[in-house]
Parts: C-alpha cells; sequence; structure tokens
C-alpha cells in the first residue's frame, strides 16, 4: 500500500452524497436559465494567460497568487481558468455573437481553477455555473440577474442574503478613489501589509481585504454611494425600485467591491452570515468586452460557487425506489428481461451479481438500501412470475411479469 497514488491536494473527488448535492444545484440553476432563456456555451478549461491578466486586473489576488500558468511547447504563457467571464467575453468577441442582434445571454459551467490554500469549501479546482448578458445596459438587466439568483436561492431553501453595491463608472469613480486613497493614507501604518502594497496600485482593491483589522478601519471609509454621478445614481435606483416592487430582499453594503478589476456600476453577492461566506457572486462589466478588443458592449452577470453551495444545502438525500434483481439458478435471460420490463416503466433496476444463498442476497438489497427485491427461481420463471419482496414492509408477493 506505500505506493498508493493519491489525488493531488486542493483537486477532490465528487461522489455519494455531495454530488447529489452538486447535481441538484446545477440542474436547478439549469432550469431557471432556461426559463429565462440563456444558452449554453461550452467554454474551454484553458487560455492564453493574457486574457485573465487583462480581464481580472493585474493587482488581484487571482492574478497575482492564485493562477495556474504553464508553458507550451512553444512557449507560450496559457493558464487554467480561474473564472468564466473573461472566456465568456473573448467567445462572445472572437465569434461576433453581436452580429445578429443586439444583446445575447449565455451560460455556462464547468471547472475554474485557483491555487489557494485549500480548506471547506475553497479548493484548487471547483465549479462554477454562471451566466452573462451582453449589449444591456439598462438597470433591467441587472435586476434579472439578481432575480435569477435570488430564485436559485429560493428553489434550493437556502437562507442567505443578497448584498449589493454600485462601484459607479469612469466619470465618478476617480474623483472617488483619490479621496480613498488620501483616507488610505491617513491609517497606513494600521493597515496590512497586502493593503500597504495595493493602496497605491489599485486602492478599490484594497477595500476586498478579509483581515478584522482593516476591515474595522474601512468602516470609516468614503463611499463609493456617496460619489455616484447621476446616471450611475439613477441606474443604482432604478435597480432597488426594481427588487423591491417584486419583493427581493436585499441589503445595500457599501464596502462590497468584488476580488476582480472588471466590474462597474452594479455589484453584488449572495452572503451567508451564519458561515461568513459568498456563496454565488457577480456584477456588472461595462467596459470589459472593449477592454479585450471587441466594440463598447456594456454586460453583466453571475457566477454559483457549486461546492460552496453545496455545503449549505440541507440534506437532500431524495428517496428513490429502487429494485434489485436476484436471479437463482438458470434464469439469467428471463431475469433480464424482467429488469428491462421495470426499467421501461422508470424504476432504476439493479441486476445482482452478488453470488450466495437468498438470505445473503436478501442482506445485501437490505444494506444497500433497495426498496423491492426481485426474486425469481426456475418455477417464476416456467410460470412467468416473480416473487416480489417489499424491503421496507416486509411483505412478500407472487406477481405475473404483466402485473408488474
Ligand atoms: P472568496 O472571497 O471566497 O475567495 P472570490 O471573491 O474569490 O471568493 P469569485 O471569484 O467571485 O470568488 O467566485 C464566485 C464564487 O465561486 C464564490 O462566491 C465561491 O462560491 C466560488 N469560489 C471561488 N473560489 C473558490 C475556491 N477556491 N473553491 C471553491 N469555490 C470557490
Ligand atoms: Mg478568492
Amino acid at each position: 500500500m506505500s505506493d498508493e497514488i493519491q489525488s493531488v491536494r486542493g483537486f477532490h473527488d465528487i461522489f455519494g452524497e455531495e454530488l447529489v448535492k452538486f447535481r441538484r444545484i446545477t440542474l436547478t440553476v439549469r432550469e431557471i436559465l432556461r426559463l429565462h432563456n440563456f444558452e449554453e456555451i461550452i467554454l474551454p478549461v484553458v487560455e492564453y494567460a493574457e486574457l485573465f491578466q487583462r480581464s481580472i486586473g493585474e493587482i488581484t489576488d487571482i492574478v497575482q497568487k492564485e493562477m495556474f500558468t504553464f508553458q507550451d511547447k512553444k512557449g507560450r504563457w496559457l493558464a487554467l481558468r480561474p473564472e468564466g467571464t473573461a472566456g465568456a467575453v473573448r467567445a462572445y468577441i472572437q465569434h461576433r455573437m453581436y452580429a445578429d442582434r443586439p444583446y445575447r445571454k449565455l451560460f455556462y459551467e464547468g471547472p475554474m481553477f485557483r491555487y489557494e490554500r485549500p480548506q471547506a469549501g475553497r479548493y484548487r479546482q471547483f465549479h462554477q455555473i454562471g451566466a452573462e448578458i451582453f449589449g444591456v445596459g439598462d438597470p433591467e438587466a441587472d435586476f434579472e440577474i439578481i432575480e435569477i439568483v435570488y430564485k436559485i436561492l429560493k428553489k434550493l431553501n437556502i437562507d442567505v442574503v443578497i448584498e449589493i453595491n454600485s462601484l459607479g463608472c469612469l466619470k465618478c469613480r476617480p474623483a472617488y478613489k483619490e479621496d480613498l486613497v488620501k483616507f488610505l493614507n491617513k491609517v497606513e501604518e494600521n493597515l496590512c501589509n497586502v493593503c500597504k502594497e495595493r493602496k497605491d496600485k489599485n486602492p478599490l482593491r484594497v477595500l476586498d481585504c478579509k483581515v478584522e483589522t482593516c476591515r474595522e478601519i474601512f468602516k470609516s471609509s468614503p463611499k463609493m454611494l456617496d460619489y455616484l454621478c447621476e446616471e450611475c445614481k439613477g441606474h443604482f435606483e432604478k435597480l432597488q425600485n426594481l427588487l423591491n416592487s417584486s419583493e427581493i430582499p436585499y441589503r445595500v453594503n457599501t464596502s462590497l467591491v468584488r476580488g476582480l478589476d472588471y466590474y462597474s456600476r452594479t455589484v453584488f453577492e449572495a452572503v451567508s452570515d451564519d458561515f461568513n461566506t459568498t456563496i454565488i457572486a457577480g456584477g456588472r462589466y461595462d467596459y470589459l468586452v472593449e477592454q479585450l478588443g471587441g466594440s463598447p458592449t456594456p454586460a453583466t452577470g453571475f457566477a454559483v460557487g457549486v461546492e460552496r453551495t453545496a455545503l449549505l444545502l440541507s440534506d437532500v438525500a431524495e428517496y428513490v425506489e429502487r429494485y434489485i434483481v436476484i436471479p437463482f439458478g438458470n434464469v439469467k435471460e428471463y431475469a433480464i428481461r424482467v429488469a428491462n420490463i421495470l426499467r421501461r416503466k422508470g424504476h432504476p433496476v439493479e441486476f445482482s451479481y452478488r453470488k450466495g444463498g437468498l438470505r445473503k442476497q436478501l442482506e445485501y438489497a437490505d444494506k444497500m438500501g433497495f426498496r423491492y427485491a426481485v426474486i425469481i427461481g426456475e418455477d417464476e420463471m416456467h410460470e412467468g412470475k416473480v416473487t416480489l419482496k417489499d424491503m421496507r414492509e416486509g411483505v412478500q408477493v407472487t406477481k405475473n411479469i404483466e402485473e408488474l
């Protein structure tokens, strides 16, 4: 056993109960996105590293510390994608997806990679399912995105709060940045080292710091909401009116900035206060398409962290009534036919490969949680019957196969 090979640190297998939760989440999100008429795109896992440097931003945790980058045989720098939006934007531009329509609604699902310290709900390979609306600058699009997030939370019965904020636009943000830097310079000596270093390069990012003492200090920092221009203010108010009239609960968090550079105006997160963690996040990114070489295109979107969401999901053990077909003697072909009759009716059926007598077989069926054992011996076969045992109720009946 000494040379048993383990999975790589931070890369996990998903099976059993976690997988049931995982599928429950992704199927729920897919169904809601289907009802909102989003179309799926399968994006590559590998992109040029530059795509993420130019979109997520050089002075961010993801690009500075967390990217899995490597060189291909020709020496080009590639990266395992750390998130989905940059790739979606790249594809939108590359395939001229704007050509035949005024806007486009896409969604993606798959693994993402970040070189982080693994812990509960934090892996090096994790999964996101996310959606983007390209080409709509109106607050109605931000509303649709947040409305979808709310529907997901409702449907999964997860008790978290949606926090929203506005980061303004290129017109109003510079004045805010200036005042923020002044503030940060004043409190500099009490900030953590990362904040000290970031404050000149990317002051907004400083507000994303998770260190408790820094967070305390930021409570008295200038707030972007006080600096919004008329358009940004109107956008944020309209969004809140839409949320209010749909009775979607939310709270405004003035220091919410998100960990990626590309956001403008609306940002939001679904936050669990109990677990002090974010499970879904998103926002508007009106400059990103242009920044990556497309024509100016407003856009907005969200991403669900699937593993993180699974942690908050209460038990979902769906009770499925499964059958096990147990053949005795020379009855295999008949037993396979019986199994398929049941499958055609939509029941999950296992054909027992276990060897041994009836008692052993029924013990196994019980242990594996089968509801019904279908016992087939030669007598049953000659009469076109089966013996059906209800494992839960402990009753046994003989049935013609047509009655199954
Ligand atoms: P955090 O602050 O927890 O590091 P983030 O701001 O880096 O999160 P985003 O980039 O916004 O996260 O990604 C959206 C969601 O993806 C997160 O809310 C979370 O649910 C999930 N996520 C992000 N990083 C990881 C990870 N390393 N492992 C598992 N899930 C993750
Ligand atoms: Mg992170």
